[in-house]
Parts: structure tokens; sequence; C-alpha cells
């Protein structure tokens, strides 16, 4: 199966290894030149310190490797019978982006968004072939996190959502189907679990180094939710806590902070940058 991934960044790029290392030819594309060259180089070292640890036969590696194919042309995306976007979490950009898929990829080519808390269904109402498009959304690092949601838009073709399911399944991950509401389920559940931390800095109880380390060594967390911010990115983050309260007509529960809002305009987005609620320099 040829593969189409556009956006190239932290989530793309997991994503392309994964379906390289699955078997599918991948085209991708983003539309910043030096961020394609970044994940083709941090795609091929993941894939090589894999083999070196043992995890996957070195073939299996320099042969997922070859089937990847950076590009900066979207007329390559032709001939894929799959295409997910990982680009910046904004409706616009993202329907203006499938719009114009539409006119390169064939009538049958399934349509999926990455997105974490965009409405699907509003997505595929930008599209000419709703019934094609689907919400295919990895967890990250894409290729080490085993879940993944899958969610049907209310004008995806009924038949899609299993398809996909069993695709996904093919790629080693744990498809999960989800209803399109904002957030889903895991993004659902993580907010008032970042805004809960983040509000007993404000009010004094704790710390920042107090609260993670609370929840990973005694709360059982793999990350404490303020070392798990930084991670995400707080360009990301804030922006889907946002968008899931505004989607829950403003629902309390889910409340973005000062705080974040703060970082994310200095720019302060985490780890990728060097600065965020740590200091990385
Ligand atoms: P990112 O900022 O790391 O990467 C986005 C990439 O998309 C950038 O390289 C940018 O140059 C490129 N891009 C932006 N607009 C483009 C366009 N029109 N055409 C081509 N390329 C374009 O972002 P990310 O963290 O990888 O997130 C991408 C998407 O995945 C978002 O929708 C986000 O909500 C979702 N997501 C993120 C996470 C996470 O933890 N970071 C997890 C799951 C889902």
């Amino acid at each position: 199966m040829i593969i189409g991934i556009i956006g190239s960044g932290a989530m793309g790029a997991g994503i392309a290894q994964v379906v390289a290392t699955a078997g599918h030819t991948v085209h991708l594309l983003d539309q910043n030149a030096e961020a394609l060259q970044r994940a083709s180089l941090s795609i091929e070292a993941s894939l090589r310190k894999l083999a070196e640890k043992g995890k996957l036969p070195l073939a299996t590696a320099e042969a997922a490797i070859t089937r990847l194919h950076p590009t900066s042309d979207i007329q390559q995306f032709t001939d894929c019978e799959l295409v997910l976007e990982a680009v910046v979490e904004d409706l616009a950009v993202k329907q203006q982006l499938f719009q114009q898929l539409e006119s390169i990829v064939t009538a049958d080519c399934v349509l999926a968004t990455n997105t974490s808390s965009l409405s699907v269904t509003s997505i595929a109402a930008a599209c000419q072939r709703p019934e094609r498009f689907i919400g295919i959304h990895f967890f990250n690092p894409a290729p080490l996190m085993q879940l993944v949601e899958v969610i049907p838009a209310i004008q995806t073709r009924e038949e899609l959502a299993t398809e996909v399911r069993d695709l996904v399944e093919s790629w080693g991950k744990l498809p999960v189907l989800a209803k399109d509401t904002p957030g889903f389920i895991v993004n659902r559940v993580a907010r008032p679990y970042y805004g809960e931390a983040i509000r007993i800095l404000e009010e004094g109880i704790a710390d920042i180094a107090t609260i993670d380390w609370a929840l990973t060594e005694l709360g059982g967390f793999r990350m404490g939710p303020f070392t798990l911010m930084d991670f995400i990115g707080h360009d990301v983050n804030y922006r889907v806590t946002e968008s899931v309260f505004t989607a829950f007509f403003y629902d309390p529960r889910y409340k973005p902070s000062f705080t974040q809002k703060r970082l994310f305009e200095a720019g302060y987005y985490g780890r990728k940058v060097g600065h965020g609620f740590y200091n990385y320099a």
C-alpha cells in the first residue's frame, strides 16, 4: 500500500516510521524543507538504533528507510491509497489541505486526520467525498505508543472504520474506536489532568518537580504532568486545550490556564525549544 503523510513534525515523522516499518511505501511531505530534512534524519537514526538494540532486524530497518520518500511536491501523492495529515492543529489549514488533496488523489483514496481535538466531521465537511474521511489519532511518540484512536466522522461510510481498524492493527498497534466528540477518549481525560496539575501549582500547594515526582513515583504515571506537557509542546497542548474547551461550549471543566497560555505566547514550547515548565539548555 502507498501511504502519504503530510506534516513531518513530531507526529508525522513518527507515523511515517511506523507505516514504513510495517512495509508500506511512504511519501512524507512538509512545507518546511528543514523540518522534512530533520524528520528523515531522525527516522533513519531511530530505525538504526532499534536495529542496534536488537529490537528490529537490521534488514527490516534498512528496508523501511528505502521505502521512505521525503518530498515537498504534493503531486507525488497521486498514487496514494491513504493520506494521513499531521500538520498544525488548525481547522482552516486542515480543511484547505484536504480540498487541495482531493484534486490530486484518486476517488477511492482514504483521507485521514491525526487531529487531537478538532471535529473530524467538520474537517470531512470540507471534502467533496466526506465518506472516505476518518480520524486516525496516534500518540506521541508514535513508534512506541501502542494506542491509536480510530474516529469515524458522521459522514464516514460504515465499513471504513473496521477497515482502518484492521489496517492499524496490522501495523502492530492497538486501535480503539471512538465517537467524534472533542478530545475523543484520551485527550478528554487528559485536559482536566493537566488543568488540575497547573491549578495545584498556581494555588501554591506544591512546586512543579514535587507534583511530577508524586505522580511518577507514587501515582505510577510514566511522566509527570509538567514533564509530559513540555514533551508534547505547549504550542500543541495549549491549542488542544483551547479547542476542547470551545468545543464543549465553554464547560469550565476544560478551561485553559493563563500559566500555560503565557508559555505558549512566549514561544516557550517545552523540550523542543529548550524552555517550558523546565529548562533543557
Ligand atoms: P509539529 O509542530 O511538530 O509538526 C507539524 C508540521 O506540519 C511542521 O513540520 C510544519 O512545518 C508542518 N505543516 C504545517 N502546515 C502544513 C501544511 N499546510 N502543509 C504541509 N506541512 C505543514 O506538530 P505535531 O506535534 O506533529 O502535531 C501535528 C498534529 O498531530 C496536530 O494536529 C496535533 O494536534 C496532532 N497530535 C499531536 C500530538 C503530540 O503529542 N504532539 C499527539 C497526537 C496528535
